[in-house]
């Protein structure tokens, strides 16, 4: 009996086998990032289960929450879509090999060398405002499009407990909104003026938005689709993208809510979601990974400070960005393991978890009770496959880490497999910018400047 759960036991096995391989180590590898792909399917699986197969269901991941092309392609071929909301992620999504019609293009920046891109390869396309619909009209000319366009409300019903996090209040930035004098009757005429617009899309906020906002938001966008189609006398809104949204639990390992308990929500506030006349996209992100990914860093030194002990260790601003910089919206599990990986025993002890860049808030955890982490000891950061790694800050010209894919084979054997490799410092660009890196080497004498006490 070890209490704890099975995935802190698979965590720990994880370490344990990324440090015999070598994949963390002290000197060379201090900071290393990690995907459970077996997670990750059994996640896919679990939201392919929750939302019924008829009408037609694509679930489009958000490539925003983990772009790393290999992740993209695991999620391909688990039967996902892709939802891209920049140039950068529609290539990210075409490289990790999605057909066109499976991918989501949402933006409210589209250019219009973007926009006619999409159209053309046959991207879905939802457009955030009535200029964007204007450049849409003038690239289609007389074209019927392949793309499947639709346009994004705001149902203007409020925010969650994140402001930054949150998209369906009065005045946000992105869509069309539905409640403010005059604008529904407009976007009305532009579904009339328009045949090819035939889905509505809504996304009411992401991390911090409370399932009855979510779920009121695709009610208003249903009612809205409904309202179309009753005043042209025919169906010519035939899908609903649901956007994404489904918050995380970063408080212990459970998975709540699940994707079966937003679906019953639904089912209670959009009922005409499920009655058969829709085809459904949905844009999960982090829901999809975030449990399904951590992060590992040795910890380099320990001190105290004013009576608080401090452990400084290699993970903080650069991987952990919202959580450094927001830390009451975002706050992260630490977990103390012993040089091997193994979970550290020991009464806790409040410590303060830093990170490695030069500003003092480079924190990944305050006054958090835990084992007394020692030099050479490991921090397992959980829940951080989503907006974390795969999206590094490159302050203090820290390199990415590397992140290694995980999977158990039916012989119980843990298989790592490189999803992005680690970012070597010493590899810049020489002075000139672009042309001939200049490359150093931290073991390569400088200019025979060794041994010289340079610095
Ligand atoms: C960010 C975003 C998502 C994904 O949100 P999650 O909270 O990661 O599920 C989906 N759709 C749009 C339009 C987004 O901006």
């Amino acid at each position: 009996m070890t209490g704890l759960t099975p995935a802190a036991e698979r965590r720990e096995r994880i370490l344990q086998e990324a440090v015999s391989r070598g994949l963390l180590d002290a000197e060379r590898s201090q900071l290393a990032a990690f995907v459970d792909l077996d997670g990750v399917a059994a996640t896919v699986d679990s939201l392919h289960r929750a939302f019924p197969a008829s009408p037609r269901v694509l679930h489009a991941f958000a490539a925003k929450a983990n772009c790393l092309v290999p992740v993209l392609a695991e999620l391909r071929r688990l039967g996902m879509g892709c939802e891209v909301a920049t140039a950068g992620e529609l290539a990210r999504a075409l490289a990790a090999g999605f057909a066109p019609d499976r991918i989501v293009f949402d933006s409210p920046a589209k250019t219009e060398a973007e926009l006619r891109r999409a159209l053309d390869l046959g991207v879905a396309v939802n457009a955030d405002n009535h200029q964007e619909l204007a450049r849409i009209d003038r690239a289609l000319g007389d074209r019927v499009p392949v793309s499947r366009i639709g346009v994004r409300v705001n149902s203007q019903l409020g925010g969650g407990s994140i402001a930054a996090m949150s998209t369906a209040t009065s005045t946000s930035k992105f869509g069309i909104p539905l409640a403010d004098p005059g604008s529904r009757r407009r976007l009305l005429r532009a579904y009339h003026d328009h045949p090819w617009l035939t889905w509505v899309h809504t996304h009411a906020g992401s991390q911090g938005c409370p399932l009855d906002l979510m779920a009121g938001g695709v009610a208003q966008a249903v009612a809205f689709a409904e309202e179309v189609n009753a005043s042209l006398g025919r169906r010519q809104v035939v899908g609903i993208d649901i956007g994404g949204g489904l918050p995380v639990n970063f408080a212990d390992d459970e998975t709540a809510p699940t994707f079966d308990t937003y679906v019953r929500q639904l089912r209670a506030q959009a009922p005409a979601l499920f009655s058969g006349g829709y085809e459904i996209v949905t844009e999960f992100g982090r829901s999809v990974l975030a449990k399904n990914g951590f992060t590992a860093a040795y910890v380099e030194y320990t001190k105290s400070m004013g009576g608080r002990p401090i452990a400084v260790t290699h993970a903080g601003v650069q991987v952990a960005t919202r959580t450094v910089f927001n830390p009451d919206a975002w706050p992260l599990r630490i977990e103390a393991h012993d040089p091997s990986g193994r979970v550290k025993r020991g009464g806790p002890v409040r410590q303060d978890i830093a990170g490695p860049a030069c500003f003092a808030g480079d924190l990944l955890a305050r006054d958090r009770a835990l084992p007394l982490l020692e030099p050479g000891d490991i921090i397992a950061v959980p829940d951080t496959g989503a907006y974390y790694f795969s999206t590094p800050f490159h302050y203090n010209s820290l390199p990415e880490p590397a992140v290694h894919g995980v999977r158990t084979g039916g012989d119980g054997r843990v298989r790592f497999e490189l999803l992005r490799p680690a970012q070597d410092p010493w590899d810049v660009p020489g002075p000139g910018g672009h042309g001939a890196p200049l490359r150093q080497r931290a073991h390569e004498p400088v200019h025979g400047a060794v041994g010289r006490g340079v610095g």
